[in-house]
């Protein structure tokens, strides 16, 4: 019988499996929707198989290597002081109904009914099923903090799933969530999402990774309260913007800009010139009909305040960046003072904004409104902008003689950063510096939640002075699917994949050549003496010509290849995967050492 103490002490063996005995459905074609190398190596290789749109099989060699990914996940979690659990797929809609998520997920949720008509979602994320559970688990702030997670699957109607694993209908996801009676201090939120980040770097450093952890948009209670983690890769769908001096990264909504020169000063170029512009959809229509270009022009958004009526403060928010320019929400917020969402379009026009139409004169003719202006909206004596009229524009549109008075009084009117930043954006961080834009994938996203989920579901502990308090909370997420095809990203050529040891699904390939007694023999000798140092290894026996053979290898992408053929007698032909070229003949005695060398 084998004790405990000799499980624990022994290392751990190696497995051999025949590749004539699993099931690795390699193929010349990628398929025909498939355009990121990700996707058309792990479908080529074998590893996923197309169910339904968004919807895969993880085969056999797939998941060998989420399995590593998982582990890897799991070691970093368990030593920053998580703890694993699994909480269903099936969640009942009432939960998302009490935090309103039923509503603002909208078609993403995957929703059903079951025999006796009870609503169910299948979990897109499960802060609402987590809650549920440490609502009625805990009582006292004697029993936080606490950090839970799982790795789970996740259902999400995405509208265009694509790329394979990178954006699917069904993913793995690892989601983990803390709870804390304090955002500082000793058991508080922010040591703990420390931590998690520091947790998250690891993770991705030992999937062999190049990643940032970029500032992402804020939560509910300020700060810089949540980073996303970015794959550096060219055919990402994110955009980070980076300052190549300092090594700020956000992405494009979080991004500050350093600061812009602007002045309301310029002398009028003519007399305000009134066009009719009936049914002209969006800004560059209205541009090219003007005969100007949409940097030209002012865009003016209208906000209004969602701060409690007592709390005072504007009703409305203007925001007016320049035509080609995107107006930022969370940057309106911070320059306006106040919370703030896309005005009502009918309160808006009941209260005499011309919507579509809007000039930031505006903000003189309707009472309580705040004008926010980008600095690139400045300086220029003749813009083209709304006539605050249905159906018209102006021409020479000038700050000083349109808007007047209200420009020097910092209550009406303010200059300040309220668009999403571009590359070229002189950096917040670094004088004389502009900023650069690189592509990403994200695959980890931690966020500090506050008590968006205790308040609306009711959780709250007794503190030490015996009130009740709301719990505050964090969740931290990982694409442990996406990571995966993250990873192909990073480390293919034109003939497949090339996966680092630690995560490939196994460390050496043994392919016999005319796979007859003898020849496999000698493969299986080999793969034992590997398997006893704790290799993986796989053996192709298959009685296919070595062309194919060959081919299958670099496509699967086993960092280490060995060849068993009659022409090599006594030698076997050693292979790194990364290398190009031809193998190196070796003898048998070496090959198990330089396979050890190679794997590192
Ligand atoms: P995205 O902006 O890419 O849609 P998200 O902000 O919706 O991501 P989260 O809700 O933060 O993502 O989920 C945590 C992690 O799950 C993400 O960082 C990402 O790695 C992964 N993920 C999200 N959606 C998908 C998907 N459709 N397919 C695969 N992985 C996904
Ligand atoms: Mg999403």
């Amino acid at each position: 019988m084998t004790t405990l103490a000799a499980t624990l002490g022994s290392p751990r063996r190696g497995e051999v499996a025949l590749w004539s005995k699993t099931l690795i459905p390699t193929t010349r074609e990628a398929p025909a929707d498939a355009e990121m190398p990700s996707h058309v190596f792990l479908a080529r290789a074998g590893y996923i198989r197309k169910v339904g749109a968004g919807v895969y099989d993880y085969l056999p060699l797939a998941w060998r290597v989420l399995r590593r990914i998982e582990e890897i996940i799991r070691e970093e979690l368990n030593a920053a002081g998580c703890c694993e659990m699994l909480m269903p797929v099936l969640a009942p809609m009432e939960l998302f109904r009490e935090t309103g998520r039923d509503e603002a997920y909208g078609d993403d949720l995957f929703q059903l009914r079951d025999r006796h008509d009870r609503a169910f979602a299948l979990g897109p994320t499960h802060e609402e099923v987590i809650t549920e559970a440490m609502r009625a688990s805990v009582n006292s702030y004697k029993q936080l903090p606490v950090t839970v997670y799982q790795i789970q699957l996740k259902f999400r109607d995405e509208p265009r799933p694509r790329a394979g694993l990178l954006r699917g209908r069904e993913f793995i996801m690892k989601d983990a969530y803390s709870f804390h009676l304090d955002v500082e201090g000793p058991g508080g939120l922010n040591e703990t999402y420390d931590r998690l980040y520091g947790a998250y770097s690891n993770i991705f450093r030992r999937c062999g990774l190049d990643f940032s952890a970029v500032e992402a948009v804020a939560g509910p209670i300020g700060g810089s309260a949540s980073h996303e983690f970015m794959v550096n890769c060219e055919t990402g769908e994110d955009t980070i913007l980076v300052c190549p001096k300092t090594g700020y990264a956000a992405n494009v909504e979080k991004c500050e800009t350093g600061a812009r020169p602007w002045s309301f000063d310029d002398t009028p170029t003519g007399e305000v010139e009134k066009v009719h512009t009936p049914n002209l959809p969006g800004i560059d229509v209205v541009a090219e009909a003007m005969g100007v270009q949409a940097m030209d022009m002012l865009k003016t958004v209208v906000f209004e305040s969602t701060a409690p009526k007592k709390a005072g403060g504007p009703k409305w928010v203007l925001a007016t960046v320049r035509g080609d320019h995107d107006v930022n929400e969370d940057k309106v917020k911070t320059a306006a003072g106040v919370p703030v969402k896309l005005a009502d379009e009918q309160a808006a026009r009941a209260a005499g904004f011309a919507i579509g139409y809007v000039s930031p004169a505006s903000v003189n003719t309707v009472g309580g409104t705040v004008l926010v202006v980008d600095p690139d909206a400045t300086i220029g004596g003749a813009w083209v902008t709304g006539a605050d009229e249905a159906d018209h524009h102006v021409r020479h549109f000038n700050w000083k003689r349109e808007v007047g008075a209200a420009l020097g009084d910092d209550t009406k009117v303010r200059v300040a950063d309220v668009r999403n930043a571009h590359a070229g954006d002189p950096s917040p961080r670094a004088e004389g510096v502009t900023l650069e834009e690189r592509r990403g994938i994200e695959v980890g996203h931690i966020f500090k939640l506050g008590t968006k989920y205790s308040e609306a579901m009711g959780l709250s502990v007794l503190d030490q002075d015996q009130k009740r308090r709301p719990v505050i909370m964090g969740c931290y997420g990982i694409g442990v699917s996406r990571t995966m095809a993250a990873c192909v990203e990073m480390s293919h050529d034109d003939n497949g994949i090339i996966w680092p040891a630690h995560l490939a699904p196994y460390h050496v390939l043994i392919t016999v050549l005319k796979a007859d007694e003898e020849r496999l023999g000698l493969a299986r000798k080999l793969a034992d003496e590997l398997a006893a140092k704790g290799v993986d290894v796989l053996i192709d026996d298959r009685a296919e010509r070595p062309g194919p053979k060959f081919k299958d290898a670099d496509l699967v992408g086993i960092p280490v290849r060995l060849t068993v053929s009659d022409r090599l007698s006594d030698l076997v032909e050693f292979k790194r995967r990364a290398d190009a070229g031809k193998g190196e003949p070796i003898a048998i005695g070496e090959a198990v050492e330089r396979c050890l060398e190679a794997l590192g």
